[in-house]
This record gives structure tokens, C-alpha cells and sequence, in this order.
């Protein structure tokens, strides 16, 4: 039974029932099609088939039952509750990649070609920036970089550059935790006929939904919390213009060959089952964890949207329906107390990535920035001392105590 233009109240109802269970086997989960093509029982159906709007009985790289059910969920989750200019429940493409970076690499190779400008705000995700600065730059893509917080700069930038043609935001952004005006930027970039992207990976549409507030597209690294495990790489984009997701969007998605596989759809599926439980267990630990690092007399600075004392609160709180749980944190002591730390605990993870239900700790210098010059990414506002929290949903009076103990190490 498709339950695709269902619609259900809540998020849990919707991920839970969303996804297709397609199959002759009365399977109650979603079958895993780890199929490399589809059969025809005849010339006349093979020509039919190739023919219709359905690209999910072909060839897999073109589509496959498995991850369809995956983007079916995508879309209702990011298109719950909304409407589109007529006032009709919002309809979404949503085009399932092997990772993040593949569907990122498909949301800016089909918007951008050589001569075209990107503008982004200066804090992203390391694989981003670097996608942006070292690739897309020998591609004759130009990518401009500023604060996209200051709007009379974002709109000077917009005048003096014609050649710009997307404005990619990453809110919160990973792992500063800095965020940006989602609808205000999106009414100053339409106003000059540009698109916005928005990576939404961090706070999940269970915190925030980008196209209520304007946005064009959507992207995620559903490896995060979406997938929820840390069991599998996947990447989803989304767009609300159908017919350039269906045509352009998707020629560049099926050429450069950053499809998914069936066994990580099907994992995503199932841990999109439990998005919203696990995020209100992720938020209310987080909330709770950055108010004890914020009293521990060995931390200099807690980057945790929900403090007052965050430079981003106030656009957080309007734009998130509560904050995402990711922390960052500064320890006094520096490098040396950040080893110790991270040696120290017991309970934590010691990984990178982020969004899995057992907290996990890295350190960005080191780990994911690696790549990034010193000076660029002090400047960006990860220093050598930075330690990066993404809380899970472990009982919180472990996690507290893991974290007194390690403290108390350093
Ligand atoms: C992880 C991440 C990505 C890249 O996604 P992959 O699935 O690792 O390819 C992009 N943006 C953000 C904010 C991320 O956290």
C-alpha cells in the first residue's frame, strides 16, 4: 500500500508509515531490492516502462523501489504541514544519494556551470568549504565566502556580483553553531533572482523546515540523524520546483552516479522511524549537558545554541522549534587538556560524525578540518582547543558523570 499522499498528524505517524512496503511477500518492513536492473515480461512493457514518469523500475542507478520508499518519507517529513502558494499540501522531490557529498556535488554542479558565482557564509562543514574552495573553483566556479548574517553586506555582495546564481546556507552550522536568517536571506536572494540551498543535517525537519521559510532546496547528510545509528552513508536532496528536480537535477543525479544502495535505504528508513522520539531525547540531554559545561569551572566557552550567551540565540530560537544537540565547548587548557579530556572518558564515543544515538566527541583541528589552513579556520572560530559534542540519548546521569570524571582528568 502507498501511503505517499497520506496525511498524518504527527512525525512519528508520518515516518513510521510513509514509506512504501511495495512487494508480493506481504513483508511488513520495506524489502531491501539489492537488484542492479528490472525485468520486462515483455518488449511492449519494457517500451511502456521507459516511457512513463516512474523511474524506479529501470536500471538502479536511475532508481530503485528502496530508496523511493526513503524518499517518499524524506518529502513528507520536510513538507509536513506546509502549504505552497495556492494553499495545496507542498509537494517535494526528494533524489536519494550515496552521501552527503554526492548530493551535494549534484545540488551545485546542476544550479552552477563555469562563470557562475556561489556565495556561502563563512562557517560550513569541512567537506563543504573544501568541495566549494578546491573543486568547484578548478570547475570555473566561484565561490565568495562572508558573513551572511550582515544583510547590507549580503546585498552588496548580490550587486556588485551578477554572475551569482545560489546562495548556500548550513544552519546550524557544523560545528560552530553559528546560524543564519533563513527567510530574511531567502527574501533578499529571491529579490535579486537567486536561490537559496540550505543544509539542514544538523537540525533535522524535526527542528526546522527551510521551505517554510523560503528556501529552494534542501540537503542532508542523512548519514546524521536521520539515519540515527551511524549505520549508514546516505545524502538527500530536495526541491520544490518539480520539473527542474525531474529534468535538470535529475541528469546530473543519474550521470555522475552518486546513487544509494538499497541496503543503506533500507537503514535509513528504519531509523527515520524514530527521528522524533530520538530527537527529543538528543535535545533535552544536550539542554541539560550545556548547562553543566557552562558552570564547570575548566571550560572558558560553551557553543550551544540554547545559552543566552550564544551569539546566534535569537535567530536559533525563531527559526528551530527547539535547539539542535550539537555543543561545542573550549577547554581552558587548551590542545593539551582537549587529549586529555577526550582519552579520559568512559562513557562517550570517541568518533567523528554526529547524530548517532550514543554521544560521540571529536576534536575538529585535528579530525574534521584537518584540511582547512590554521589561520582561515581559527578565523572561522575553530581554534585548536575546540571539542565537538553531539549528545545522544543515553540516560542522562551517565553522560553527566562521564563528563565530571573526564574533567576532573584534565
Ligand atoms: C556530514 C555532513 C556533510 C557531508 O555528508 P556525508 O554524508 O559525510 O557525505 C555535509 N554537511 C554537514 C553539516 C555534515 O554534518
Amino acid at each position: 500500500m502507498n501511503m505517499k499522499n497520506k496525511k498524518f498528524k504527527g512525525i512519528s505517524t508520518l515516518t513510521l508509515h510513509t514509506a512504501a512496503k511495495e512487494n508480493n511477500n506481504s513483508s511488513h518492513t520495506t524489502p531491501i531490492y539489492a537488484t542492479s536492473t528490472f525485468t520486462f515480461d515483455t518488449a511492449e512493457e519494457g517500451m511502456e516502462r521507459f516511457k512513463g514518469t516512474d523511474k524506479t523500475k529501470l536500471y538502479t542507478r536511475w532508481g530503485n523501489p528502496t530508496f523511493a520508499a526513503a524518499e517518499q518519507t524524506l518529502e513528507a517529513l520536510e513538507a509536513h504541514g506546509l502549504t505552497n502558494e495556492k494553499g495545496e499540501p507542498l509537494q517535494l522531490k526528494a533524489l536519494l544519494h550515496s552521501s552527503g557529498q554526492a548530493a551535494m556535488s549534484t545540488l551545485f554542479l546542476s544550479n552552477l556551470s563555469a562563470g557562475d558565482t556561489l556565495i556561502s557564509h563563512f562557517s560550513l562543514y569541512g567537506g563543504t568549504q573544501e568541495l566549494m574552495q578546491k573543486l568547484l573553483t578548478e570547475a570555473g566556479i566561484k565561490t565568495i565566502l562572508i558573513d551572511v548574517r550582515d544583510s547590507a553586506l549580503l546585498k552588496q555582495t548580490l550587486e556588485e556580483n551578477k554572475a551569482v546564481k545560489l546562495i548556500h546556507l548550513e544552519t546550524p552550522a557544523n560545528p560552530t553553531l553559528q546560524c543564519v536568517d533563513i527567510e530574511s536571506i531567502c527574501t533578499i536572494a529571491h529579490a535579486h533572482g537567486v536561490k537559496v540551498s540550505v543544509d539542514n543535517t544538523v537540525a533535522t525537519p524535526y527542528l526546522q523546515q527551510p521551505f517554510a521559510l523560503g528556501a529552494d532546496f534542501v540537503f542532508h547528510s542523512a548519514t546524521k540523524f536521520l539515519n540515527g545509528h551511524g549505520s549508514a552513508l546516505n545524502g538527500v536532496l530536495l526541491g520544490k520546483d518539480l520539473e527542474f528536480m525531474n529534468t535538470k537535477v535529475w541528469k546530473w543525479h543519474v550521470l555522475l552516479g552518486g546513487n544509494s544502495n538499497a541496503f543503506d535505504s533500507y537503514l535509513l528508513i528504519q531509523g527515520m522511524k524514530t527521528l522524533e522520539i530520538r530527537m527529543e531525547r538528543h535535545c533535552s540531554n544536550a539542554a541539560k549537558v550545556a548547562q553543566f559545561l557552562d558552570k564547570h569551572a575548566a571550560i572558558e566557552k560553551v557553543n550551544y545554541t540554547g545559552l543566552s550567551s550564544h551569539p546566534d540565540h535569537t535567530i536559533a530560537s525563531k527559526q528551530m522549534k527547539q535547539h539542535a544537540p550539537l555543543i561545542s565547548f573550549e577547554l581552558k587548557g587548551g590542545i593539551e587538556a582537549g587529549k586529555k579530556f577526550l582519552n579520559a572518558l568512559e562513557v562517550c564515543t570517541r568518533a567523528v560524525s554526529l547524530g548517532t544515538v550514543d554521544t560521540l566527541v571529536s576534536h575538529p583541528a585535528s579530525m574534521t578540518h584537518f584540511g582547512i589552513p590554521r589561520e582561515e579556520r581559527i578565523k572561522y572560530g575553530i581554534s585548536d582547543g575546540l571539542i565537538r559534542m553531539s549528545v545522544g540519548i543515553e540516560n542522562y546521569e551517565d553522560l553527566e558523570a562521564d563528563l565530571a570524571q573526564a574533567l576532573s582528568k584534565i
